[in-house]
């Protein structure tokens, strides 16, 4: 059964022995590779920071959404943003803190949260993440819905220190820091800051538009509802919101986000549970209703369900 829709899906290679990806030939407009090509638009702005309160500034462009902590222990920075833009992103870092970033915390391993990680270590940054994190950057890694491989990185470019929770005080913040349960991927982050009442969700939010999952590395919807939904229990009414990528958002915004998810789950779930072939689960169009509001990101609907088929195959083949 399992074997059925794993081929149904063109992932032999990854999911059934660990070899090299194979080449797949999906139509243009269903290709999640399409949409992660738009990236390279997305993220050619600069890089731009503006105060967001309580000490902290936005620092947004290349990579996404960072954050930085200003105060008396040393600069607090939250992602990395784009390895080839990290001299740039680093010059606005230090110019919002006055100074060289003391703290780096990844929210995930992904190259636009993490490519900065080596100029900000060798400024003297220690890099805290999640283990599963760590792993993932210490080893070479290949994504076949997208056809693309990473490098392992360097190892001064690496956490030097992991976690799963922990509450730090630091520049007069009370922060919290929290790993989820394999969601967007399996090493996913949440930053709180407690008394500035924000959180940095990484990419477990997208800001209306659909996201990715990466099932290359354990991301599945059914953890990503779930870290949705531990954001939601830690937000109050006024928290702000700040996913990896796009708007910051409300508490409202990240409700309409999980309802989505959940709807396109019961409806795709079933249907790989009973290893229906992938055409026929894109035949369904079971993002029809979202698509206007969802896909003016990354990825359109057909998109968005390869990914969720992806993920939850891949979830099915590890359980
Ligand atoms: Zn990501």
């Amino acid at each position: 059964m399992r074997r059925r829709s794993v081929l149904a899906l063109g992932l032999t290679g990854c999911v059934l022995g660990g070899r090299t990806t194979q080449a797949q030939d999906f139509p243009k407009e269903s290709d999640p590779r399409e949409g992660i090509l738009k990236a390279k638009t997305f993220f050619a702005g600069p890089a731009k920071t503006e105060p967001f309160g309580a000490g902290l500034t936005l620092l947004t462009g290349p990579g996404g959404s960072m954050l930085i902590l200003n105060g008396q222990d040393g600069p607090l920075m939250i992602d990395a943003g784009l390895a080839d833009r990290a001299d740039e992103i680093r010059a606005a870092a230090e110019k919002a803190a006055g100074g060289p970033i003391a703290v780096l915390i990844n929210t995930h391993w992904h190259g636009d949260h993490t490519g900065g990680n080596l100029a900000f270590a060798r400024a003297g940054a220690k890099i805290l993440a999640t283990a599963a994190c760590k792993q993932r950057l210490s080893e070479d890694h290949q994504n076949p819905l997208f056809r693309m491989s990473y490098p392992a990185k360097p190892p001064e470019a690496r956490p030097g220190l992991t976690l799963s929770v922990a509450e730090i005080q630091h520049n007069g913040e009370e922060i919290r820091l929290e790993a989820v349960a394999p969601a967007h991927t399996d090493g996913d982050l949440i930053v709180h800051f407690r008394k500035a009442d924000v959180i940095h969700v990484g990419d477990l939010v997208n800001n209306g538009a659909y996201p990715n999952i990466d099932a290359s590395c354990g991301g599945w919807i059914g953890g990503m509802i779930a870290g949705v939904d531990r954001i939601l229990q830690l937000a109050g009414p006024k928290t702000r919101i700040v996913p990896g990528h796009g708007p910051v958002a409300t508490v409202d915004d990240v409700r309409a986000f999980r309802a989505m998810l959940a709807t396109v789950n019961d409806r795709i779930a079933p249907m790989v549970a009973s290893s229906r072939p992938i055409d026929e689960i894109l035949a369904a169009k079971p993002t029809a209703d979202f698509d206007a509001k969802w896909s003016g990101g990354l990825f359109n609907g057909p998109m968005f369900t390869r990914i969720v088929v992806a993920g939850l195959v891949e979830k099915h083949s590890r359980t």
